[in-house]
């Protein structure tokens, strides 16, 4: 599947008007869907990732660990008043499976998808549902309420990917491609691009934008080595040889 042919636009793309204001208008870049440390299953720094969004001048990034929000706080300290933007995120194991909420002022208390969708609201800000057909059962009336639909993810099979293009376009949602990275290598999986108006903000981009994203699948030998992590993270000896046992048996080219 190439994930460019299934973006679409969501919304009128006019090309701005000139003004006498100096025009903002122009290409975005996000990278969505990032791990760090912060995550059971990463070692990632978030020292890297911010170095990683400055040296390929990423707009924005949405670091998402699970559960957390400390990985989100310390890039956006780290990034500072000249970014990139790395609003507060995490990627929340709801009852019927992990949802993203995004441009949070504070965490998520429920676990419950609808109340995380409202609370989420309720601080005026977004809610993407990841991989949403791995892990998850979902209702349709948490998938007709949240906002954004992960479309593509690096680490998901292509006919769950596939599921997830087909459920955004039957209800009209919005895309994302996200890199699921747990790894530095990862980081370049998804690239979401937009073109946005003069006046814009990023949460009106990333709902009426249009846009396209380039992507590339992950590796499973990339899976397993963030199952290794998990394993010695969690002090789980048996699942880390299980897991390098399939490190081993996987073509370093294969995908999920
Ligand atoms: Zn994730």
């Amino acid at each position: 599947m190439d994930y460019d042919d299934d973006t679409r636009s969501t919304a009128g793309d006019e090309a701005s008007e000139s003004s006498e204001t100096e025009s903002t208008s122009g290409r975005r870049t996000l990278l969505f869907h990032v791990h760090t440390h912060f995550s059971f299953d990463s070692w990632m720094s978030p020292e890297l990732i911010v170095a990683f969004a400055r040296q390929f001048k990423i707009d924005m990034v949405i670091v998402a660990d699970h559960d957390d929000h400390r990985g989100a706080e310390r890039c956006a300290e780290l990034a500072g008043e000249d970014g990139p933007l790395f609003p507060l995120a995490a990627e929340y194991k709801s009852t019927s499976g992990d949802m993203i909420a995004m441009f949070l002022n504070e965490p998520i208390e429920s676990r419950d998808p609808i109340g995380i969708i409202e609370e989420t609201h309720a601080q005026g800000g977004l809610v993407a549902l990841p991989h949403p057909f791995k892990y998850s059962n979902f209702d349709n009336e948490v998938f007709r309420r949240a906002d954004i639909i992960e479309a593509f993810n690096a680490r998901t099979s292509d006919r769950r990917n596939a599921k997830a293009v087909q459920i955004a376009q039957e209800l009209g949602k919005p895309t994302l491609a996200g890199a699921d990275a747990h790894l530095k290598r990862e980081l370049d999986r998804a690239l979401n691009e937009f073109e946005v108006p003069d006046d814009w903000d990023w949460k009106r981009v990333l709902t009426d934008a249009s846009r396209t994203a380039r992507v590339k699948k992950t590796t499973v030998r990339n899976i397993r080595t963030s199952a290794m992590i998990s394993a010695v993270k969690r002090q789980r000896p048996l699942k880390l040889v299980k897991n390098i046992v399939r490190w081993v048996q996987a073509s370093s080219t294969a995908t999920p």
